[in-house]
């Protein structure tokens, strides 16, 4: 998240608590908001503890409480055939990155409170082919101590007998670029993302996103393997999301499935953002940076909703302020 909204957010977080969602609706001017998690579990998660906190079963149901007293949830395809009534509050709720608890943990509530979602998943990961590079991260600060960990770095990238004194911190500047210097740490740690894999089952197999599919859930592309896009040549970007369109259209006959932007939709080449929906069967794209005053008329910004430790009735009170305040700054 930008600087100036952190500090927003931390500046005004007593005041915006005390409105309440309709006055800060009204003066926003939203109808719609969009959140979306990663996971949801009571457990302590080794591919994820190390990058960013989130919910546990019932953090998450007193925020699917809050959103159902104040919005009316929406189906991705009433959303899309603006099948709504133009002056009630919606929302939109989604998942990123297709992992084995929304099958197990998340399914069985939204399905108990009536809730339709999204999930977006990554081809490359699916029936848990492969291990997303930042779960390796998480993977290798879990399991293997620090010292070793300098140890490992040093030997993967040739630094001799000089000791990494921030192992920590260097796993987690890492990129997908360097996806193969994380590998490369790894074998020299003794870890097999393999085996965690097979053992583990982060991701969904087809047969549990086929269920979801029946149970009326929407599916949609979150790219191939999760890179970030403004570290890409425009061409890669169109095969990340080519690719994983035709995997979610083809493996699920979803004609026209919705795109997930992997981390975020900035440095997305601008023809991208005319083409895809025009030439590669995308309906709509999301993003991750809240409410925002939207450039392209079928890409729509999503509230992340594991902010810190907030609830989400704290983020969408945040999310709608700081909206309004840059709707009058006239940004
Ligand atoms: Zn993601």
């Amino acid at each position: 998240m930008p600087n100036v909204k952190n500090w927003w957010f931390a500046a005004f977080r007593k005041r915006v608590d005390k409105k309440t969602v309709s006055e800060l609706l009204r003066a926003s001017g939203q109808k719609i908001i969009f959140p979306f998690y990663h996971v949801v579990s009571n457990d302590p998660i080794p591919h994820i503890r190390h990058l960013y906190t989130y919910r546990n079963v019932a953090a998450f149901e007193s925020d699917m409480d809050f959103l159902l007293r104040h919005f009316t949830p929406l189906h991705f395809d009433d959303y899309v055939k603006g099948r709504y009534e133009p002056d009630k509050p919606y929302f939109h709720l989604s998942f990123d990155d297709g992992l084995s608890e929304m099958y197990h943990i998340v399914r069985p509530i939204l399905l108990e409170k009536g809730i339709p979602a999204t999930f977006f998943i990554n081809s490359g990961f699916a029936d848990n082919q492969a291990l997303f590079y930042r779960y390796k991260v998480s993977v290798l600060i879990d399991t293997v101590s620090e010292s070793d960990l300098s140890k490992a770095i040093s030997i993967a990238t040739g630094a001799g007998n000089i000791q990494v004194k921030k192992p920590i911190r260097f796993l987690l500047s890492l990129r997908a670029a360097q996806e193969k210097l994380i590998d490369d740490i790894a074998s020299a740690a003794g870890i097999d993302f393999k085996q965690y894999l097979t053992e583990v089952l982060p991701y969904m197999d087809s047969h549990q996103l086929r269920k979801l599919q029946q149970d009326d859930f929407t599916l949609g592309a979150h790219s191939v393997d999760h890179p970030e896009f403004y570290n890409l040549a425009p061409i890669a970007q169109q095969e990340q999301i080519k690719q994983s369109v035709a995997f979610v259209r083809d493996t699920f006959q979803i004609e026209r499935p919705p795109f997930a932007f992997p981390f975020t939709a900035d440095g997305a080449d601008k023809n991208l953002m005319t083409d895809m929906y025009a030439h590669y069967g995308v309906s709509k794209s999301f993003g991750t940076s809240g409410i925002q005053k939207e450039k392209y008329p079928n890409h729509i910004d999503r509230i992340p909703a594991e902010y810190k430790d907030w609830s989400l009735e704290s983020i969408v009170k945040s999310e709608l302020h700081y909206f309004t305040a840059k709707k009058m700054l006239g940004r």
